[in-house]
């Protein structure tokens, strides 16, 4: 089954990509994951993206979508992909029609502006592997450590404050839109995503299976 998950950022994309990956057995791409690991080993584009990212803004539609062609040719996506993070322009979802990539299904899960704010100030991150926490609702085994790989939780700096209105702004101008674009193709199922993790995760197995 070949995914997208849409959603405002700290909407939960990530957490519910992890859960279907796990039981599905099919790979979570996270176009964010991928620069930001470009970004700690140095290389060119993860220099080029680092102001783009730093400041909440989106990395031009070219970058991510030359990302998303390399990364859907690996052997792993052959059974099927979730897309976590892409698209987030109409033009990033032109570009997966035009390269033949088949959608079966887009879960858009809907958070308020004021819950993300919220979730994203106290959201962690493991700096290795990139797994979410939050300090009151996801806690760790390990205050401070991973559960997964013993990486050490830290804040993003575009999960600050002024950073996350921003990308608020952002999504709602240039990424609401793909809403649309899905619908019409028959494709989007709207998921709550304001309640606690395993609900919103147990509303989005029901979008799947439906
Ligand atoms: P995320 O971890 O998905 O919230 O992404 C973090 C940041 O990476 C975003 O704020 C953008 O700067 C960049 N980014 C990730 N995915 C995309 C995308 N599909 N298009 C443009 N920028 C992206």
């Amino acid at each position: 089954m070949n995914l997208i998950l849409l959603g405002a950022p700290g909407a939960g994309k990530g957490t519910q990509a992890a859960v279907i990956s796990e039981r599905l057995n099919i790979p979570q791409i996270s176009t964010g994951n991928i620069i930001r690991e470009a970004l700690r080993s140095g290389t060119e584009m993860g220099l080029k993206a680092k102001s783009y990212i730093d400041s909440g803004k989106l990395v031009p539609d070219d970058v991510v979508i030359g990302i998303i062609k390399d990364r859907l040719q690996n052997d792993d996506c052959q059974n099927g992909f979730i897309l976590d993070g892409f698209p987030r322009t109409i033009p990033q979802a032109e570009a997966l029609d035009e390269m033949g990539v088949r959608i079966d299904k887009v879960i858009d899960i809907e958070v308020s502006d004021d819950v993300i704010v919220t979730r994203l100030s106290g959201r962690r991150v493991c700096e290795k592997c990139g797994r979410p926490y939050h300090i009151v609702d996801l806690k760790p085994r390990v205050d401070g450590i991973c559960d997964d790989c013993t990486g050490a939780l830290i804040q993003r700096k575009d999960d600050q404050i002024d950073t996350v209105k921003a990308r608020l702004e952002i999504y709602h101008s240039e990424t609401e839109p793909l809403k649309g674009y899905y619908e019409a193709q028959g494709k989007l199922s709207v998921v709550f995503g304001q309640g606690k993790v395993d609900e919103t995760t147990a509303l989005t197995m029901v979008a799947l299976e439906a």
